[in-house]
């Protein structure tokens, strides 16, 4: 029989580098050929050989309705039909940026961007323009896109300067951006008392879903806040993964905190290229064209993606939407570890709203470096007899799980008896 995935990947690189078009599909830290997805409805996707799994990564995060949701696709259609860009303004963007700022009261100015990559990065610049400071602070194994100076990894000393994570990044760009240790109190207090004044923002996954799935302590978060608004820092909430993810309020309704900026994505473009930043009106009014800080995209505020994000939006306000996705997902979360349990599998997991993490250690993780402590062989041997169990977890075990509003208690079930057959046969 042959393998249509290793034939299209085959074929993908020899026109692709390394065969995708964003690192982590391709199964290099798992080993093993990527799937190539021909269509997706409700939890399912299915691959080149029309094998069928159930999707835990669901886009990354935006497809919290599940895939091809009616109420969606009728949005999207009628949009399309509209034209699929205008490079002019739509009151589509007004009902979009009107539906976030309601769901974000933190947030009373909105500006709209194509991916989250580039509201990080904008809400940097604008940090910087409007605190008139150079320095950012960053916590290691937090991920705001691939900018230049976010892509920086850990000085070797506390509260010093970080160095590139990326070929191509010179050292220079990233000369003033420190990067501390996520739940470290000490390195943040030690960063602010010597930096303090040079400090233009701090940008956090209050609850961070790239390191697999490691949630600021309140203390830690509680303190983040304090600090800046001592300094007169901003402090930034990178959502991009857990706005309207963890819950409707995201990260900061969870945590109870007020962040000056939030950065957005994912789940407020359901599946379309969408993201956004926003914060206060005397910050927001900073940028272009009402003040000094440039940004702008041909994209933005696309009629298609608002229509879907839109769309989207609406249904997860329905009432008691969280409730169930949060209970579906403590199921499968629950499961598991009875699961590791009963077999004698170290395992620990946790979970807000529809997305989690798991851990093969007995401790949850506080940081970066616990997590990278994972026993590599044995994530990878769990991720392969998931996927040939049909079930499609995250090919890297540094990466948190979504579930989605379309998976059934079957799903679930189904989920946690694969991975207890797995941790029975280890
Ligand atoms: C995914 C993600 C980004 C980057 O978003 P893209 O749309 O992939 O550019 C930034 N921050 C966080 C927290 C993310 O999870």
């Amino acid at each position: 029989m042959t393998d249509q995935n290793d034939i299209l990947f085959e074929r993908a690189r020899a026109v692709i580098p390394g065969g995708v078009n964003s690192p982590v599909r391709a199964f290099k830290a798992v080993g093993g050929t990527p799937r190539f997805i021909q269509r997706a409805q409700g939890a399912y996707f299915w691959d080149a050989n029309d094998k069928r799994y159930i999707d835990y990564i669901g886009s990354w995060g935006p497809m919290i309705l599940g895939h091809g949701h009616p109420a969606v696709i009728e949005a999207v259609q009628k949009a399309v039909l509209e034209g699929f860009s205008y490079g002019a303004p739509t009151e589509r963007e007004i009902e979009l940026a009107e539906a976030i700022l309601a769901l974000v009261p933190s947030m009373e100015m909105v500006r709209l961007v194509s991916s989250g990559t580039e509201a990080a990065m904008s809400a940097l610049r604008l940090a910087r323009g409007a605190t008139g400071r150079k320095t950012i602070v960053k916590f290691e194994g937090c991920y705001h896109g691939h900018a230049d100076a976010l892509l920086v990894k850990a000085g070797s000393g506390l509260a010093t300067f970080g160095n590139p994570t990326s070929a191509g990044v010179p050292p220079e760009v990233v000369q003033h951006t420190l990067v501390l240790e996520y739940n470290n109190l000490q390195q943040l207090e030690e960063a602010f008392a010597l930096h303090g004044s040079d400090i233009a923002c701090l940008m956090i996954e209050a609850i961070a879903g790239n390191m697999n799935f490691v949630r600021a302590t309140p203390a830690f978060a509680k303190r983040c806040r304090e600090l800046c608004t001592q300094h007169g820092a901003l402090l930034i909430f990178d959502e991009v993964m857990t706005g309207f993810r963890v819950g409707l309020h995201g990260a900061q309704g969870v945590l109870g905190i007020t962040p000056d900026l939030t950065v957005l994505g994912k789940v407020i473009g359901g599946g379309m290229p969408l993201a956004a930043f926003g914060g206060p009106r005397a910050i927001m009014e900073q940028l272009a064209p009402l003040g000094p800080v440039y940004q702008a995209g041909t994209l933005s505020g696309n009629p298609v993606a608002t229509a879907c994000g839109l769309a989207t939006l609406k249904e997860i306000s329905k009432p008691g939407f969280y409730e169930a996705l949060a209970q579906k997902t403590r199921t499968l979360v629950d499961g598991l570890k009875a699961a590791a349990a009963a077999e004698g599998q170290p395992f620990n997991a946790d979970s807000e709203g529809g997305m989690f993490g798991f851990f093969l250690m007995n401790e949850l993780p506080q940081n970066y470096a616990t997590v990278m402590t994972t026993d590599n062989a044995q994530f990878n041997a769990l991720f392969h007899g998931l996927l040939d169990r049909g079930v499609y977890i995250a090919p890297a075990l540094y990466e948190a799980g979504f579930v989605s509003a379309a998976h059934s208690e079957d799903d679930i079930a189904a989920t946690i008896a694969a991975a207890r057959d797995i941790f029975r046969k280890r």
